[in-house]
């Protein structure tokens, strides 16, 4: 780790309004400063590395919104994260993680072939079966609130039925990969196909490789960086094969990930290739002028909660709200803190249950307080953890993925 990241803190405590898990506590050491400062008391070896400290640490949701609100650069979520991944590197992964990180999140095959029997289970009807008896109650928690989070399954991944080229429509004026983030493909496949058919309206030819695998953010989250490594080098050759001007993904996590892979693996293609990553509303808004024709009146009262992975991560506020407002008849609300974090977080929302309500249930008052009919976000993350929320407090609204809302107003 980069000491010098650590010593730059100068706790000035700007960040503290920012951190929601200090929003919750107001216990220093679960601030971005107090998260700094004990990374720091242990590398100088003042401190032991106890449960206790390492649950602080832990604590953090990696959202990076003391990144947007420090003045000296300090990004305490990216700092536990590395410290994380060092930590890890010495003691190596256990049996559970080397399963889930190594031997099935990069390989979409096996990926997929792990969600069938929940696809069978919600089709059966035995699903609504266990939860009318409550059959869940006598499993672990965190088994209870997966099952709790997983919307209906779409009937097969986008990856099995999208044709690997889409041609454009019209004249085209340039291709672009599609980056296909596993949870999109797997479960919000609708999203993504919005996604594919608004970038060939716009005349881009889409190229989604099969053989492309998970970014590497599960594997960056549960601490194994060499796990990272690799799934970027099977990406960054697998799109090296393709001629494209950009590389777009609708998932904010894998965007983050993918900008980063030039960061993580020296040399001139990871570079090259973090250079060509796009969020799809930064290539919908580079052709407002061409889309905006497209788009058909929606009367509708939408608001936008921006994704930690897009806003504080990517540095993109601007272009998903400017999507929005093309739309005629559509009435955009802005939601108050729009880019606080939802608790969801990767696992956050199953290991930390507690801390994720809270943090859920201040996103739904501010939600609630817009008086939108609509919710849109574009990280399938936030997207699980926003429709189980609203579904338990506010059933009245409805959440969108940005795609999905442009994709309904074209149709209209
Ligand atoms: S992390 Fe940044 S904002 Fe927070 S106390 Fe340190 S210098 Fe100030
Ligand atoms: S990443 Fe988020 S939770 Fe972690 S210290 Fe920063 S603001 Fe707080």
């Amino acid at each position: 780790m980069d000491y010098v990241k650590l010593i730059n803190c100068m706790r000035c405590g700007m960040c503290l309004p920012s951190c929601p898990t200090y929003k919750e506590t107001f216990l220093e050491t679960a601030s971005p400063r107090g998260r700094v400062a004990l990374i720091r008391k242990l590398q100088e070896g003042e401190l032991d590395q106890s449960e206790r400290l390492l649950e602080y640490l832990s604590l953090c949701l990696d959202c990076q919104a003391c990144a947007s609100a420090c003045p000296c650069g300090v990004n305490a979520g990216e700092l536990v994260a590395e410290f994380t991944c060092e930590r890890k590197d010495g003691s190596g992964l256990n049996y559970m993680e080397d399963l889930i990180l190594r031997k099935l999140v990069p390989h979409p095959d096996r990926l997929e072939t792990s969600m069938m029997p929940m696809r069978i289970y919600q089709r059966t009807g035995l699903q609504k079966l266990v939860r009318t008896l409550g059959i869940l109650k006598m499993f672990p928690k965190p088994l209870e609130r997966m099952e709790a989070l997983l919307p209906p399954l779409p009937s097969r991944p986008l990856r099995q039925e999208i044709m690997e080229i889409t041609p454009a429509i019209g004249i085209e004026r340039g291709t672009v990969g599609f980056f296909l983030g596993c949870v999109m493909s797997l479960i919000f496949s609708d999203a993504s196909r919005a996604t594919i058919k608004l970038l060939s309206s716009l005349g881009y030819k889409v190229i989604t490789p099969r053989n492309q695998v998970c970014c590497g953010a599960p594997n960056m989250l549960g601490g194994d960086l060499d796990g990272l490594k690799e799934a970027a080098r099977t990406n960054i050759e697998v799109f090296g094969g393709y001629d494209v001007d950009f590389i777009v993904t609708d998932c904010g996590g894998c965007g983050a990930e993918l900008k980063k892979y030039g960061h993580h693996i020296d040399g001139d293609l990871s570079s090259a290739f973090s250079a060509k990553v796009r969020d799809i509303s930064q290539v919908l808004a580079l052709h407002a002028d061409v889309l905006a024709p497209l788009l058909k009146p929606l009367p509708l009262k939408v608001t936008y909660h921006d994704p930690c992975h897009i806003a504080h991560c990517q540095g993109i506020r601007k272009e998903p709200r400017d999507l929005l407002k093309l739309v005629p008849g559509l009435i955009y609300k802005e939601l108050e803190t729009a880019d606080a974090c939802c608790g969801s977080a990767g696992t956050y929302n199953i290991t930390k249950p507690e801390m994720s309500d809270m943090i859920l249930q201040r996103k739904l008052d501010t939600v609630r307080a817009s008086g939108a009919e609509i919710l849109v976000t574009s990280n399938p993350g936030c997207l699980l953890q926003l429709k189980k929320g609203l579904a338990d407090h506010l059933p009245d609204v409805r959440i969108m993925h940005l795609t999905e809302i442009l994709s309904q107003s074209m149709d209209s």
